[in-house]
């Protein structure tokens, strides 16, 4: 689905990323593992258009997508989830999960003159599409709070949401484990596999959580100093005395 050839990115005379390539493939929940300071939220960074690489490239399903911009990765199906911005937590949180498809009728001008009916209509469905994706989550009996009054947990869950409004092939997770507990972190973790498993998603996860990555992902990829130090599954990468180096280096 996505290769990543040589990538560096850096910071003035940085080098957070430093030449680093891998391959993610369809379907797969791959793990992205590393010690602070890796790289790993550089690269998600480069890949996912937020960030524009210094050299190197980056493909998607055979097609050069280096340096696109998020907008235009969104359409094609490459998502990158974001903490929900502090101006949208007094919204409920079907209206955040309502707001994610661009392009809507009410958008355009000439809709609010001639399209009220269509208007009302998109709207019903956009509602609708929002009330299965709760449910498709556990999460229905909040949709109606504020999206800043919500467990950070649930914040999780609607961000994981976030991605089921529009037609995502790929999800690229930053550490979603961060802060949560640990039945909200199994429910997180359950929605993934479920996603991957019925709808096709293929997911990159950056999890410090062990427990997390070794429930979902295979293949585990694990960065060291702005480059791929080793890949497999995580009883390999724990025994990769590289990887065993750079954890004890840190
Ligand atoms: P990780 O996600 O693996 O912890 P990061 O990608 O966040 O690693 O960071 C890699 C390195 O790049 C860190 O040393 C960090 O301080 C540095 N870095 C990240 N973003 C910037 C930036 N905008 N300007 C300068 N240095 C940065």
């Amino acid at each position: 689905m996505i290769t990543v050839d040589n990538l560096h990115k850096h910071f003035g005379g940085f080098h957070a990323v430093d030449g680093a390539s891998l391959t993610i493939e369809a379907g797969s929940i791959t793990g992205l593992i590393g010690p602070n300071g890796a790289g790993k939220t550089t690269l998600f960074n480069v890949i996912a258009g937020v960030l524009d690489p210094t050299s190197g490239r980056v493909t998607m399903e055979g097609e050069d997508i280096t340096g696109l911009p998020p907008h235009e990765l969104f359409h094609k199906g490459l998502l990158r989830t974001f903490q929900i911005a502090h101006e949208f937590g007094s919204m409920t949180c079907r209206e955040n999960l309502m707001m994610v498809p661009g392009d809507q009728a009410g958008e355009r001008l000439w809709d609010t003159w001639f399209g009220r009916k269509r208007i009302a209509e998109q709207e019903r469905a956009l509602r609708a599409k929002a009330d299965e994706v709760m449910e498709f989550l556990t999460i229905e009996h909040i949709a109606d709070e504020r999206a800043a009054q919500v467990s950070g947990g649930q914040k999780k869950l609607l961000e994981l949401g976030r991605t089921m409004m529009v037609d995502a092939k790929i999800v690229f997770l930053d550490e979603v484990g961060a802060g949560v507990n640990r039945t909200l972190l199994y429910t997180i973790a359950d929605a993934i596999k479920r996603l991957n498993e019925e709808r096709g998603y293929t997911f990159v996860v950056i999890e410090h959580d062990m427990d997390f990555i070794e429930r979902l992902c295979d293949p585990v990829i694990c960065m060291a100093e702005g480059k791929v130090l080793a890949e497999g599954t995580l009883s390999e990468i724990k025994a990769n005395e590289h990887v065993i180096e750079a954890y004890l280096g840190t």
